[in-house]
Order: C-alpha cells, then sequence, then structure tokens
C-alpha cells in the first residue's frame, strides 16, 4: 500500500503541473498513467505540432512542453506508475483507496483526475484466441526490450511504431511484418531500411494480410494470417505485437459515482472539487460554464485544487499563501540555495 498525501491521475501537462503546484506547498504526490510516458495529448497526438498560447512561451512543441514541466517539477522526486490504469476507488475513513489494473494499492485523502479525454488504451488485435496471451507473448506496448531477443515476432501495423520495431527487432530475433495494405506509412530512410532488410532475408514482409487465428493451448506457438483472397499462411510466432495506434475511453471514471455532464466531470471552480469530497478534476476533463480546454486553463485550476488538497492533508496547519520569489520554504522545497 503507498501512502501519498495526492493521487493525481493522468501525466498529461495539467498532471504534471499540478505535481508542481502541490510540490511548492510540501505535498507528496504519486503520479499514475495508462500510458507508458508523460505528456498525454501533447505527446500522443502533436508532440513535433507548436503552441502557441502558453504564457511567456511563445512557441514550444508537444514535446518540449512536456520536457519542461519535468524540468520544473525534478526537485519533487515524484513517484510516476505508467502502464497503469486507475479502476477503482473507495472511500475508507475519510481518505480515499486507490486500486489499478495491475493491483496496486494507494491510500490519499486527495485524488485529483487530470484524465483529459479518458484514457489512451492501444487499439487491439481483433481475436479472442490472442487474449490470454497478451503481457506474455502478445505485447501492445514495449517495455523491456530484452524479453524480446531470440524469438520468433510477428508484428503487425504500417504506421511508424510497427516499422521502427520491425528494424529495431530485426536487429536480434526473426521478424515478420505483416500489414493489411500493401504500402507502409512512415519516413523514407525507414522504407528504404525495411526494403533493404526484406531483400537480405533479416525481415519477412506479408501484405495485404491480417490476423485470422492462434494456436490453441497456453503457449504461443503460431497464428494464421490471412488476404484478401481468403488465402491463410501459417506463420510460426511465440510474439506477437500489434502496433495500430491508440483509442481514447473514458473508461472507469465515469463509474466512481461523479456528477458528470457528457463525459466530463462537474466541479465547483472554487477548488476544482467534485461532488465527492476530496475527489478533483482539473484539465480536459473537468466541466464547469465557460469552461475552455486549453492548457492554461488546466494550470490554473491545478492551483486551486492544490490549495484545498493542502488543507485535507494537513488539517492542523493553516494554509499560508506565498509568491516563490519571496517565500523561503517554496525555495527550499525547489533546492534553491540562498545565502
Ligand atoms: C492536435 C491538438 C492540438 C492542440 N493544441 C493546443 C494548443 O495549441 N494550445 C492548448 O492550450 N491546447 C491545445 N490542445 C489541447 C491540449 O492538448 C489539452 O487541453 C491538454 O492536453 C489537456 O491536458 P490534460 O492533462 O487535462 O489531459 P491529457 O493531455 O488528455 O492527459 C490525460 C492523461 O490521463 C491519462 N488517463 C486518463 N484516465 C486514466 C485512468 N483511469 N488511469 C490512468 N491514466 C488515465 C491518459 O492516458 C492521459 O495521458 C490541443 C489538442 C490537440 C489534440
Amino acid at each position: 500500500m503507498i501512502k501519498t498525501d495526492v493521487i493525481i491521475i493522468g501525466a498529461g501537462p495539467v498532471g504534471l503541473f499540478a505535481v508542481h503546484q502541490l510540490g511548492i506547498k510540501g505535498l507528496t504526490a504519486n503520479v499514475i498513467d495508462n500510458l507508458d510516458k508523460p505528456g498525454g495529448q501533447c505527446i500522443e497526438l502533436y508532440p513535433d505540432k507548436p503552441i502557441y498560447d502558453i504564457p511567456a512561451v511563445p512557441e514550444c512543441s508537444g514535446k518540449s512542453l512536456t520536457d519542461e514541466l519535468l524540468r520544473q517539477i525534478k526537485p519533487f522526486k515524484t513517484n510516476f506508475h505508467f502502464n497503469e490504469r486507475v479502476q477503482e476507488i473507495k472511500e475508507e475513513k475519510g481518505n480515499w483507496l486507490i486500486k489499478t489494473n495491475k493491483n496496486k494499492n494507494f491510500l490519499s485523502p486527495n485524488i485529483i483526475i487530470a484524465g483529459g479525454v479518458g484514457s489512451f488504451e492501444p487499439r487491439k488485435l481483433p481475436i479472442k484466441d490472442l487474449e490470454k496471451f497478451e503481457g506474455k507473448s502478445v505485447f501492445y506496448s514495449i517495455n523491456n526490450k530484452e524479453l524480446f531477443k531470440n524469438r520468433k515476432i510477428s508484428i503487425f501495423g504500417g504506421g511508424d511504431s510497427a516499422l521502427d520495431w520491425a528494424l529495431e527487432f530485426s536487429k536480434i530475433s526473426k521478424v515478420t511484418l505483416i500489414h493489411r495494405r500493401n504500402e507502409f506509412r512512415g519516413a523514407p530512410h525507414t522504407l528504404s531500411q525495411l526494403e533493404q532488410l526484406k531483400k537480405t532475408g533479416k525481415i519477412v514482409i506479408k501484405t495485404p494480410f491480417q490476423i485470422n487465428s492462434a494456436n490453441q493451448g497456453d503457449t504461443l506457438k503460431s497464428i494464421d494470417i490471412k488476404n484478401e483472397d481468403g488465402k491463410i499462411e501459417k506463420i510460426e510466432t511465440d510474439i506477437v505485437l500489434g502496433f495500430f495506434g491508440l483509442i481514447m475511453q473514458l473508461g472507469p471514471i465515469a463509474e466512481w459515482g461523479l456528477n458528470m455532464t457528457k463525459k466530463t466531470i462537474n466541479v465547483n471552480t472554487e477548488n476544482f472539487q467534485t461532488n465527492k469530497p476530496g475527489i478533483f478534476a482539473i484539465g480536459d476533463i473537468c466541466n464547469y460554464p465557460g469552461k475552455l480546454k486549453l492548457i492554461l486553463s488546466g494550470f490554473h485550476e491545478a492551483a486551486l485544487a492544490s490549495v484545498e488538497c493542502f488543507k485535507r492533508a494537513r488539517p492542523n496547519e493553516k494554509f499560508k499563501f506565498q509568491f516563490s520569489t519571496s517565500s523561503k520554504d517554496i525555495q527550499k522545497r525547489l533546492g534553491i540555495k540562498n545565502d
């Protein structure tokens, strides 16, 4: 059981800035995100696209904004829990018990939901037989490359992720790349590398093919793929990787008894608390009259929610409003040395 002052659901830009606002008030946060990295929409949907409306930053990209937010919260040494979706929350004697889909448990007086448009989930292969192999021999993201050494790997997909991993794993394993179209969508350099590896027999390419079935039993040994004419081929394989992009799903958040309007959570704009004491919603997922789904609005919402979190986490202390330019407390928490 991990105890912390605040659980933040979502490591998008707003969840990251919430870490800062809590940290300068001396509160600890644990951040949980279903993705394998921080940044939310900025990283998943537009890492290279310029953003022009972050205060005092005339231009940045989704990636550089995320990098700078991470740099800003570095002093707080925050614990991040990636690849985990918050599944259940339950009240326990004035605190909240939080459970993830990987059975990790947290206890905290505060939950800040900064879940954006919901958790980003990988689009999966449409074959029931493969579900039981997920996490053992079927994967939709890569965490530990070592698992994929000296294996027979079938990679599905036609975009950058499928191609990049096909190139990478062809150095250490036997790779078959399978795509439902004849054309791949990748950078010219990647496509020419792929062509070269195909010519030298280092990668087998099967197009236009789709998955048809997998073997029965407890261990993945082979899959059948099918082309447009109904022709079926068997491929000996012990690992299947699927890269079909992500879908956004509100998922379990909708089942937590929070007052909602059209997949967003209603909040009180004084402190961004929901109808449940100690549960806050900020960023794209919150809803109030006049709400703008902008990053800068989320930053303001994080600042106000953090004050109420402080009051709940430190009921015996008085909250003191302080400027970072003049507060020795804040500067100490940020690791700034004053003479
Ligand atoms: C193409 C595009 C361009 C944009 N350009 C701009 C712009 O120029 N300026 C601007 O201000 N805004 C822009 N936006 C909007 C901006 O990206 C969003 O307002 C911002 O990302 C919201 O941040 P957030 O932290 O609230 O949510 P998100 O960025 O959506 O992050 C939410 C995170 O929560 C995680 N999550 C959700 N539910 C769970 C759960 N149950 N368990 C675990 N994790 C969960 C998700 O995986 C995700 O990582 C743009 C958006 C798009 C799509």
